[in-house]
């Protein structure tokens, strides 16, 4: 079968690579639409792997022993997959926290193959059905969608406060539309207008960074750029005692923080059953956030090109 490999600093298409064989435990899946992300841009990792972490597919097969009943339940089910896979048994994992499991692997890393294959075996615990009337392109959203529906959890001011999102990337766009319902005063900063213009569309108030000023008044600063300029951006926008957000791994001068005792919070991800409700729901609108798609034999390329496009997606089957 057809798979993008990852060796080192190098992603391949290869054309002859073996078929999954699941385990115990694990069903084979047919992905459909797979998501690129930076975490999939290679990183001069040692070992051989299938890249690819957010997938919507169809369950092929399972393992033979899987109970008849699993099996009626899952074949043929349209899935979306969460590529965290949890240990199931430590304390975080037993205590609701699996996305913090102390034995976590993720899936399209040297630790486990990804989903950029024409076929890929998955834990039946990393699977999620996806409800009918959510298509295969928002399905293949679910991971991001429910990042930035955990950053607005985390958010945690009052109704009314103002608020800034900063970036335009994907990422910063849903976590927008998340607490836009509960912040009217939300603001989007951005840099890029053909992102902007995508808020725009999407009906989230916006402005170009270099005219939103820095007056110190913003209660929350959901910071999503992810670079040290964003997160000393964010510090200049906050007020004293103001909330702010991290959604990505930065570094930066904190010493503003201190001074302003500001509140920091981060969010990493979440379970996506709840990004596939809200999706189901109209919650999150992902009309024209897929901005390039590709076929797997296009997929090596279009790699090259996720920092510069709002999500790009590869049609695998
Ligand atoms: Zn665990």
């Amino acid at each position: 079968m057809r798979a993008v490999r990852a060796t080192g600093n190098t992603l391949l298409l290869d054309p002859e690579s073996p078929e999954p064989a699941p385990a115990t435990g694990e069903a084979v899946i047919r992905p459909l639409l797979v998501g690129l992300s930076a975490a999939d841009l290679p990183g001069g990792v040692a070992g051989s792997w299938i890249a690819g972490r957010e997938c919507a597919g169809v369950v092929e097969s399972l393992h033979p022993a899987m109970p008849a009943a699993e099996t009626a339940r899952w074949k043929g089910r349209r899935v979306a997959v969460s590529p965290d896979v949890a240990c199931g048994a430590c304390d975080e994992c037993r205590a609701g926290l699996a996305t913090h499991c102390r034995g976590r692997v993720t899936i399209g890393t040297p630790q486990r193959d990804g989903c950029l294959a024409e076929r890929t075996a998955v834990p039946l615990t990393c699977l999620h059905a996806v409800p009918d009337h959510v298509t295969d392109e928002q399905a293949v959203l679910a991971v991001p969608v429910a990042a930035a529906m955990h950053a607005a959890r985390v958010a945690l001011v009052h109704t009314g406060a103002f608020v800034t999102v900063l970036g335009d990337s994907l990422g910063a766009i849903l976590v927008a539309q998340a607490l836009r319902r509960t912040q009217p005063a939300l603001r989007l900063l951005g840099s890029d207008p053909t992102r902007l213009a995508i808020a725009e569309r999407l009906g989230i108030r916006h402005r170009p960074l270099h005219e939103a000023g820095r007056r110190r008044d913003q209660a929350l600063v959901v910071e999503c750029t992810g670079t040290p300029a964003g997160l000393a951006t964010a510090l200049h926008l906050l007020r004293p005692r103001g909330r702010l957000v991290l959604t990505s791994p930065t570094s930066g001068d904190l010493a503003p923080a201190v001074r302003d005792e500001i509140d920091i919070a981060c969010a990493r991800s979440a379970p996506i059953h709840e990004a596939l409700a809200a999706l189901a729901r109209g919650d999150i609108d992902t009309t024209g956030l897929i901005t390039r798609r590709v076929r797997l034999d296009a997929a090596v390329p279009a790699i090259a090109a996720v920092p510069l496009e709002m999500k790009v997606v590869v049609q695998v089957s």
